[in-house]
């Protein structure tokens, strides 16, 4: 598959069928996998022989659906998980532990920023947070003798900032650790941030590579280009003996290509048991089948809509990485020329009373916890996520009162823009 372009790999990729096999991927709707004889199946659980025996661990369902992601983003391995919330966690899990440190971009996804400052810390791993836009001096400056890895989101939800990911991973690779990009609003279609250099990428595939809001999950995917041996003293989980795996060493015996993800199966999905269902993993692949036909449609949705805002009087600020005067445009040309997504914020003059007003008055955008959906959605924080905040800690933190994350979806975008304007009229 791999010398196919991105549309072919979107339909076809990760299965191909045997003669008189399924045409469709398979729901392998089953927890267990049987053997004829113990060895066969003590060769599994040695990893000596590859193939399934219990779906906390691996199913062929989600092995499809993964390597079809796998090749989305030009990498060579990837499992799916539960969530968006559990593949991040998975993948710095991985290679963090009690006493290490990461280096992450300050503008990421709430539930990330909790995840690692709050949770992560209480396991006794530190972070340094930076800004995604710093310069090379600031973010070497975060390093620390014991940082084991670096993080940021491609696009970042919800602040629409656009990570310098070159920069982050020429930083991350002279302190000989790998850079984790969170490639969650691009999507593969848009940018492939192994292409930049970064050695891992996650997403929440709940948003678009889903699409059409029906199922929650993540996936974790490996570039196989970063050399754990090369820097065995700071990855020891991946480069000395797993005394919980019969003493195998993971980056020996799986190279650079199979150590992460393997790692990342026989430990963390093991005990923590953060699966995908396989019901869910089918679901997703029919959102991946169309996923490089509606990343054009958002962005061209978003980018309408966001043209549409920056001209109305009633309109403070939009923040859209496609629109020439927005802070991120530079970066969106280099990192995303095809178009970044359909999540466009913006403020309205009047606040959060001129917001709650807008929001009741709109007819096809729901208000909704949730972005990347075919359907238009929006939220202000103020009043939902962030309601225990002050206005003026809401501004400290740069989330005014009258902000409005609005996500295209994809409807016309004459009937997007006519609702929206027939509800600015009510403020
Ligand atoms: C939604 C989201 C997550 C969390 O994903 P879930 O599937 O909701 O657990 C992580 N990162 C980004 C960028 C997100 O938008």
């Amino acid at each position: 598959m791999s010398d196919y372009r991105m549309g072919t790999k979107c339909v076809q990729g990760g299965y191909t069928p045997a003669n008189g096999e399924p045409r469709q991927i398979p729901i392998v709707q089953s927890t267990t996998f049987k053997y004829a004889t113990s060895e066969d199946m003590g060769k599994l659980f040695d990893l000596e022989a590859s193939g399934y025996f219990y779906t906390r661990l691996q199913n062929p369902t989600n092995d499809y659906v993964a390597a079809k992601i796998a090749e989305l983003e030009g990498g060579t391995a990837a499992m799916l998980t539960s969530s968006g919330q559990a593949a991040n966690f998975f993948a710095l899990f991985n290679i963090c532990s009690n006493g290490d440190h990461i280096v992450s971009s300050s503008s990421i996804y709430g539930g990330t920023f909790n995840l690692i400052s709050v949770t992560m810390a209480r396991m006794g791993i530190d972070v340094t947070f930076v800004a995604p836009d710093c310069t090379e001096e600031e973010l070497n400056a975060a390093f620390k003798p014991n940082t084991k890895a670096v993080f940021g989101e491609t696009i970042a939800n919800p602040a629409l900032t656009v990570l310098d990911i070159e920069l982050y991973a020429k930083c991350a690779h002279a302190h000989g650790v790998p850079l984790i990009v969170d490639n969650t609003f691009a999507t593969p279609v848009n940018c492939r941030p192994f292409e930049w250099g970064a050695d891992i990428v996650t997403h929440s595939t709940t948003k678009y590579m889903d699409g059409h809001g029906v199922a929650v999950g993540g996936v974790v995917v490996d570039s196989g280009k970063f050399d754990w041996m090369a820097h065995a003293d700071k990855f020891p989980g991946l480069c000395t003996p797993d005394e919980s795996y019969h003493g195998l060493t993971y980056a020996e015996k799986f190279g650079k290509e199979g150590a992460f993800i393997t790692k990342c199966t026989a430990q963390l999905m093991r005990d923590f048991g953060a699966i995908q269902s396989p019901q869910h993993a089918f679901y997703l692949n029919l959102g991946l089948e169309s996923l490089h036909v509606r990343m054009p449609r958002h962005c061209e949705n978003g980018q309408a809509v966001a043209e549409f805002l920056e001209k109305h009087p009633k309109v403070a600020k939009v923040s859209y990485p496609g629109l020439p005067g927005d802070r991120f445009h530079a970066q969106a040309k280099k990192y995303l020329p095809n178009g970044s997504c359909g999540v466009v914020s913006f403020e309205l003059a009047g606040g959060r009373e001129a917001a709650q007003i807008f929001m009741k008055h709109l007819k096809l955008a729901a208000i909704e916890t949730h972005v990347a959906d075919a359907r238009t959605c929006c939220l202000n924080p103020a009043t939902s996520t962030h309601r225990q905040m002050t206005d003026e800690q809401l501004a400290a933190a740069g989330i005014p009162a009258g902000l409005v994350r609005m996500s295209c979806g994809l409807e016309s975008k004459e009937d997007l823009i006519a609702d929206i304007a027939q509800a600015l009229d009510q403020i």
